[in-house]
């Protein structure tokens, strides 16, 4: 068997690699690089995709967050509810508008935002909360609205990892007053650079939001607010399009293959559960072990490539050390950043592959006594 790598986008390039070198020379062609037809197009389409009236390219993820607290006016002295177990990006979008993120601990089996705990950590403070579809998997949107409703505090998506996943038939991306996302390039939808998004229903906050993506300007050289640079330039727009042409087709693809793997890994071995109302796209396939780095270093020897999301937790990161936590403060958290591991899911993953490594998987679990 080869080298299983984690992840490689290969395999998915190849099939959409003509259509691509067409559209990069046609946006040679036209001359317009910045904020053209190509972005306006692809903000229609993933407006479209996400169930919402508008969409606002911008340069990343990081910066869909920010730029979605700076237009809710969220700023110094303001707290922002957020799960401790995420991405940095998450949790530093909060600290650079000035406010304080205030961490909640997940739930050990879904790995999302706690809901029973979200009511303990609201203040006078509290203007909003991000929640992270984590690995593709929605959080409980039902209670999630309903607790933000009741003590009028704004709801935002994080949904860098979720495009397409849907909670009761809705699609994540289309709850939040502003919702944000990344096309990072191995994301489930990602570009061939740097890039992201922010969906929503308002037609005040998108317009708030073209001008702060673009120097605080609606009109060229006439600038209305502080706005900073962060745009989604025309060639990763126009690859975007037509990478989202095969979005759904991916996240089955990803559905089948998440499945495959259920069928094959002993019933043990604990795995993120999956609420029936949801429809995840497994944008991370992550399995629960007490020995996970001698796990790793085993599947490694096989010739099998993994990772671990995510190794240190925010609250335990020195760029956040002025929020005063302590290890300790998130014990569910605390435990899954000790024994998460990633296997590799990616489109192009053979299946003959999925049984190698679920097989490997098993050995190790049962050399090693795990199972109790
Ligand atoms: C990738 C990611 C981001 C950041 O996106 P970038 O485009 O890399 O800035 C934010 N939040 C989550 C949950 C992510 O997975």
């Amino acid at each position: 068997m080869k080298k299983i790598p984690f992840v490689s986008l290969e395999h998915q390039n190849a099939i959409i690699k003509k259509e691509v070198e067409a559209d990069i020379l046609n946006t040679i062609a036209s001359n317009h690089f910045i904020l053209g037809n190509k972005l306006e197009q692809f903000e229609k389409e993933y407006a479209t995709f996400s169930n919402t009236a508008f969409c606002v390219g911008v340069g990343n993820g990081l910066d869909a967050l920010k730029l979605s607290l700076i237009a809710l006016g969220i700023k110094e002295g303001d707290e922002v509810i957020a799960p401790a177990h995420t991405f940095i990006a998450t949790i530093l979008a909060i600290m650079e508008v000035g406010a304080k993120p205030i961490l909640v601990d997940v739930n050990p089996d879904t790995y999302n935002i706690d809901c029973l705990q979200i009511e303990n950590f609201i203040s006078a403070k509290t203007k909003a909360i991000i929640v992270v579809h984590l690995y593709g998997n929605p959080c409980d949107m039902d209670l999630i609205e309903s607790i933000a409703r009741k003590n009028n505090i704004l709801l935002i998506e994080d949904n860098a990892q979720a495009h397409g996943a849907t909670y009761k038939g809705r699609k994540t991306g289309s709850f939040g007053i502003l919702n944000a996302t990344s096309f990072y390039p191995a994301k489930n939808l990602g570009c061939f650079g740097d890039g992201g998004a922010i969906t929503t229903n308002s037609n005040t906050l998108y317009e708030e939001l073209q001008k702060l993506r673009n120097y605080g300007s609606a009109k060229k050289y006439f600038s209305d607010v502080s706005g900073c640079n962060s745009r989604l330039d025309e060639i990763q727009a126009g690859i975007l399009s037509i990478k989202l042409q095969h979005i759904e087709k991916w996240n089955d693809e990803r559905r089948k293959m998440a499945s495959y793997y259920l069928s094959l890994l002993d019933p043990r071995i604990k795995k993120q559960r999956i609420s029936s109302f949801n429809s995840p796209v497994y944008h991370l396939f992550t399995i629960e072990c007490k020995e996970r780095d001698k796990l790793q270093t085993f599947l490694s020897s096989k010739g099998i490539d993994t990772q671990i999301h995510y190794p240190i937790p925010p609250h335990l990161q020195k760029a956040c050390l002025s929020l005063g936590y302590k290890e300790g403060d998130f014990p569910v958290t605390e435990m899954l950043s000790n024994s998460l591991l990633s296997i590799p899911l990616f489109i192009g993953l053979q299946y003959n592959e999925i049984e190698y490594i679920a097989n490997q998987i098993n050995v190790f679990y049962k050399k090693n006594d795990l199972f109790i």
